[in-house]
C-alpha cells in the first residue's frame, strides 16, 4: 500500500516563498503535499480544519502577523504543530512565537531541505507523543473506551446542551454482577478478558444503535465509558421519552446474556443497571451520577441482572411498556391483529364511498385493544413496520374477497410516519398492489401532519411516487396539530379530514363552526374532497350538509365494525 503523504499547510503572503518551500520539499522526497494559502482569514480557517500534519506560518500576513494567527489558533484549541518562519536574527519574535504556542521556528534565510525535513519530522514525533499522552489521559487502556475523565467531560457537555435546549438526558450506570467472584476464582487476567468482552459488546451496541436503534427510539448514545473496575457508564443524550432509557438498558441486558468464553470456560455474565434522568432526577451533574449509581445498587438489591430507574414510579411504567412490547411481538406472530372497517358516506347521495381500515388487537386475556393503546409504542420501537405489513395483507385479502364486488368503494389505510421514512415503503406498496391486483385509485393513504413536518421535501417526493402508483392521499386529523394551509399548497392531497375535535362542538360553538366551514371552503378551493370525521349527531350532519361538506364519517352513521358486519351492511345497501 502506498504510504500516505505528509500534508503541509503553508500560510505565507508571498508566492515566491511558496515556490521556494515547495522546491525544498521536492528535494527531500515526493512524500509531501503542500497546500498554500496567502491570507490571515483563510489561514485560520484551514488551521481549524485540522486536516494537515504540520503548518508552516510566516510572520508577515498583510495587516496581521503570524503571531496574531498563533493566538487565534491557541484560543480555538488548535492541536496541529505550527512552525513559525522568521527572518534572520529576529530572536525576540521567535521567542514570542514559541510562547504563543508554536512548536518550533525556522530562520527563512538559513532554511534548506535538511533543516526543513528535520523540523517537520520533529513536529510529527511530538504530535504522536502528544496523542499518546492524550490517549493515556482520556482512554482506558484495557478496553480503549473513554475513561472517567473523558466521561465527565462529555457528560458536562451533554448536560449543558440538554439544559440549554430543554432536552432530556439519561445516564446509565452499569456494574458487572459478581465480578469479584469471577476475578477471584479465575484470576485477574481472565477478569480483564471478561471486562474487555463486556466493553466490546457494549461498543457493538453503539454501532447497532447508530444504524437501527437511533431511528427506533430517537436516542443518541454518545458515550460509553469505563469508570474503573467493573463499572461502565452510558450517556444517552436527546432522549425523547423517559422509557427510551429502559429500552436501551433492556437491550444491553439482552446483549450480555449470551455466555462469554474466557480461558475456554463458558461464563454467564450479567449486569445491574441504574438509570437517572435529567431534569427529572437531578439538576446537577454530580447528582445525576450519584442517583444513577444509587439506582444501580437498587437493581443489585432486587436480585441483579435487571435495571432500575432512580425514580421508582418510572420502573412500573417501564416494565409495563416492555411487557406490552413483547406482547405486540407475540401478537404479530399469532395473527392477533385484525381490521375493523368504518364507512365514509357521501353527503349528497348518502352512499358509502370509502371504507377506512382501523386496526384492532385481539388480546387473548384483555380482549379488543384500541390502536390508541399500542400504535405510539409500536411506532417508537419500530414494530409498526411489520404491523403495517400485516395490515396491508389484510387489506389485500379484503379486496380479493369483498372489495372487488364494490368498484365504487375505495379503501382508506392509515399510514404512520415511520412507514413513510422506511426506505422499503414504496417497494412494499408496489408488492401489495401486484400481489392482489388492486386497481389504481382503490387505495387511499391517510397521513397525518406528523408525517409532513419532519421532512417536507421527502414527503413531497414520496407523495408523488405514491400518486404515480395510483394511490390517493388524504390528510388525516387536519387541524389537530401544527396545521399549515401551506401543506395543502405543496402536497397534492386528494382529501382532507377535519379533525373530530372541531366537529364535536358544532353547531353550538361559533368558533368551531367558523373553522369547520373555513376548512371546507379552503379545501374545496384546492379541489380536495373534504371529509368530516367523528360525526355523531343529526345537527352536526345538518350543519355539514348546509356547508357543502363532501363526506362524513362517524358514529351517527356507522361505528367501526368487523368484516362480517361490514359485509352485511354492504349487502343490505345493494338491495
Ligand atoms: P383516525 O385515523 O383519525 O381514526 C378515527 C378514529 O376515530 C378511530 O379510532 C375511530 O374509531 C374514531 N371514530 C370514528 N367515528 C367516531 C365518532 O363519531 N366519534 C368518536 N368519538 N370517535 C370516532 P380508532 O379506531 O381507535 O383509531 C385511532 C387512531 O389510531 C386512528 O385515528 C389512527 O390514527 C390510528 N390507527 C388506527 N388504525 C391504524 C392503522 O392501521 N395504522 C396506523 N398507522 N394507525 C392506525
Ligand atoms: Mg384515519
Ligand atoms: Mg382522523
Amino acid at each position: 500500500m502506498e504510504k500516505p503523504k505528509i500534508s503541509i499547510l503553508l500560510i505565507d503572503d508571498d508566492e515566491d516563498e511558496y515556490i521556494i518551500v515547495k522546491d525544498l520539499f521536492a528535494e527531500i522526497s515526493n512524500n509531501y503535499e503542500i497546500h498554500w494559502v496567502s491570507s490571515f482569514d483563510t489561514g485560520l480557517k484551514e488551521i481549524m480544519k485540522d486536516d494537515y500534519d504540520v503548518c508552516l506560518l510566516d510572520f508577515r500576513l498583510g495587516p496581521h502577523t503570524g503571531i496574531d494567527l498563533l493566538k487565534e489558533a491557541a484560543v480555538n484549541s488548535c492541536t496541529m504543530p505550527i512552525v513559525f518562519l522568521t527572518g534572520q536574527g529576529d530572536r525576540e519574535t521567535d521567542i514570542t512565537a514559541m510562547k504563543t504556542g508554536a512548536s518550533d521556528y525556522l530562520d527563512k534565510g538559513r532554511m534548506d531541505a535538511n533543516t526543513l525535513e528535520r523540523t517537520v519530522r520533529y513536529c510529527l514525533e511530538r504530535k504522536k507523543a502528544a496523542e499518546r499522552i492524550k490517549s493515556l489521559a482520556y482512554y482506558d487502556q484495557l478496553t480503549l473506551l473513554p475513561n472517567r475523565t473523558l466521561f465527565l467531560d462529555r457528560l458536562k457537555l451533554a448536560f449543558l446542551t440538554a439544559r440549554r435546549y430543554n432536552r432530556m438526558l439519561s445516564l446509565l450506570y452499569l456494574d458487572i454482577d459478581n465480578f469479584k467472584r469471577i476475578n477471584d476464582s479465575l484470576g485477574h487476567i481472565a477478569g480483564d478478558e471478561l471486562i474487555k468482552e463486556v466493553a466490546e459488546r457494549l461498543m457493538k451496541y453503539i454501532r447497532i444503535s447508530d444504524s437501527i436503534c437511533r431511528t427506533e427510539t430517537d436516542t443518541a448514545i454518545n458515550t460509553i465509558a469505563r469508570m474503573g473496575g467493573d463499572e461502565f457508564t452510558i450517556i444517552l443524550s436527546e432522549i425523547k421519552e423517559i422509557e427510551n432509557a429502559s429500552r436501551v438498558a433492556d437491550r444491553i441486558l439482552h446483549l450480555l446474556s449470551s455466555p462469554m468464553v474466557i480461558n475456554s470456560i463458558s461464563i454467564n455474565v450479567t449486569v445491574s443497571i441504574g438509570i437517572s434522568i435529567f431534569p427529572l432526577d437531578a439538576d446537577t451533574i454530580d447528582t445525576l451520577i450519584k442517583n444513577a449509581d444509587l439506582a444501580m445498587y437498587n437493581a443489585k438489591a432486587l436480585g441483579k441482572n435487571n435495571f432500575q430507574y432512580f425514580n421508582p414510579e418510572m420502573n412500573a411504567s417501564a416494565v409495563k411498556r416492555l411487557i406490552l412490547e413483547s406482547e405486540i411481538q407475540e401478537a404479530l406472530q399469532n395473527d392477533h391483529f385484525i381490521l375493523y372497517y368504518q364507512p365514509i358516506i357521501n353527503v349528497k347521495t348518502k352512499k358509502i364511498v370509502i371504507i377506512e381500515a382501523l386496526v384492532r388487537w385481539i388480546h387473548p386475556e384483555k380482549g379488543l385493544i384500541s390502536p390508541r393503546d399500542f400504535i405510539s409504542l409500536a411506532e417508537e420501537n419500530g414494530l409498526i413496520l411489520p404491523l403495517s405489513d400485516v395490515i396491508f395483507q389484510i387489506v389485500g385479502k379484503f379486496y380479493d374477497k369483498t372489495g372487488r364486488n364494490y368498484p365504487d368503494i375505495k379503501m382508506a389505510v392509515n399510514i404512520s410516519p415511520k412507514q413513510l421514512n422506511d426506505v422499503h415503503f414504496i417497494e412494499s406498496v408496489e408488492m401489495i398492489l401486484k400481489q392482489y391486483l388492486l386497481p389504481p385509485g382503490y387505495l387511499i393513504f391517510e397521513i397525518t401532519e406528523n408525517c409532513i413536518i419532519s421532512d417536507m421535501k421527502k414527503t413531497i417526493t414520496l407523495v408523488h411516487k405514491l400518486k404515480q402508483l395510483g394511490i390517493q392521499i388524504s390528510m388525516d386529523d387536519f387541524g389537530a396539530g401544527y396545521t399549515s394551509f401551506n401543506h395543502l399548497k405543496q402536497i397534492p392531497f386528494d382529501y382532507i379530514k377535519i379533525h373530530h375535535s372541531y366537529i364535536a362542538t358544532i353547531p353550538e360553538n361559533p368558533g368551531d363552526n367558523a373553522i369547520t366551514s373555513g376548512i371546507i371552503n379552503i379545501g374545496q378551493s384546492f379541489n380536495l374532497k373534504v371529509i368530516a370525521e367523528g360525526v355523531e349527531t343529526e345537527s352536526q350532519v345538518k350543519f355539514l350538509e348546509s356547508k357543502k361538506c363532501d363526506m362524513i364519517q362517524g358514529f351517527y352513521f356507522y361505528h367501526p365494525m368487523p368484516e362480517d358486519k361490514l359485509n352485511e351492511v354492504l349487502k343490505s345497501k345493494e338491495e
